[in-house]
């Protein structure tokens, strides 16, 4: 199908697209276009106008910034796969990107697109969420920094203001010595996440678990920190035994998301042993 015909506007920087976006309530925002413009091929999305952010260097880019890594919302799946940065550093970040559909897919989608758009299934939010995230917005009031737990709230649905341009994500740096991983089954035919499992631990000086983030997308209404889990792990020495009694406990307080390719059940079973490979793949 063709989409609706649109206006275009090319932004050359944040507060263009932002006076473009309060010009025009019936604007949105472009950056890859691998989310949105299948949609509106499909009319299961429309907007009168596209505001192009694809062509603002500011947003594009990874750093070191202090005690964090900030990467800008423009930075493509295959940046964040390859970056040797966000390899050494964050690595469950460029596993996560490199499993996101093929190279054409991760040469032109962007994590702030992905984050933005927030689909259930998506990769990089498990690792966002793993991660300790910050999302920087900014809207025609200002700036404003959201923590990533909290802003994902159901199928496309976020915390993002009405009005805003995510400009960037932060990373705080991880733990000495984390071990982190990602882990997906993806659908046979769309290639998202059935379940993917995002894990970051850290162990102390006697080898127990000091630090452990466990998030998961796929599995429910939105991608989830998986806090039963987590406090399992904690004080305790990471084992085979370990890792299966901490899976055990991934659907505490979690509604599994059913469809015709997974029902909840299955979903939830899924979701409980790929959390224990994970935790098994980081012994
Ligand atoms: C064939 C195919 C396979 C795919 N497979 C996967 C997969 O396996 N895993 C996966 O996670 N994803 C997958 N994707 C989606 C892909 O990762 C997209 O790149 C991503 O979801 C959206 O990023 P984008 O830059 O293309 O955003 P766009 O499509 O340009 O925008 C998506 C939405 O976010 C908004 N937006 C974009 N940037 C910003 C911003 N900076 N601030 C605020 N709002 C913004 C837009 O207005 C729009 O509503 C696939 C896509 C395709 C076409």
């Amino acid at each position: 199908m063709i989409a609706r015909a649109f206006e275009y506007t090319q932004a050359a920087s944040v507060a263009e697209a932002l006076a473009a976006l309060q010009q025009d309530r019936d604007a949105k925002l472009l950056a890859g276009g691998h989310s949105l413009l299948p949609l509106m091929k499909l009319r299961l999305a429309t907007a009168g106008r596209l505001v192009d952010i694809g062509r603002i260097a500011d947003l594009r880019g990874v750093r070191r910034d202090g005690d964090r890594i900030v990467v800008g919302a423009l930075t493509t799946h295959a940046v964040l796969a390859q970056n040797p940065l966000l390899r050494e550093m964050l690595p469950v970040l460029s596993a996560a990107a490199q499993e996101i559909g093929d190279l054409q897919v991760r040469n032109r989608g962007t994590i702030g697109g992905s984050i933005a758009h927030g689909d259930a299934a998506a990769d990089l939010p498990a690792a966002v969420l793993a991660l300790d995230a910050t999302l920087h917005v900014a809207t025609s009031a200002g700036e404003e920094s959201l923590p990533a737990e909290g802003f994902f709230l159901g199928p496309m649905m976020t915390a993002l203001p009405e009005g805003g341009l995510l400009t960037a994500v932060s990373f705080p740096l991880p733990p000495q010595g984390t071990r982190q991983a990602y882990r997906k089954v993806a659908h046979p035919a769309s290639g998202y996440a059935v379940v993917g499992v995002a894990a970051v631990l850290a162990m102390g000086e006697d080898g127990t678990v000091q630090y452990a983030r466990i998030a998961l997308t796929g599995a429910g209404a939105a991608p989830f920190r998986a806090h039963g889990v987590e406090a399992a792990l904690l004080d305790r020495t990471l084992s085979a035994e370990l890792a299966a009694e901490a899976a055990g406990r991934v659907g505490d307080r979690v509604e599994f998301a059913g469809d015709l390719y997974a029902s909840p059940s299955y979903r939830r079973r899924l979701a409980e042993v790929h959390v224990r490979r994970t935790l098994m793949g980081l012994l």
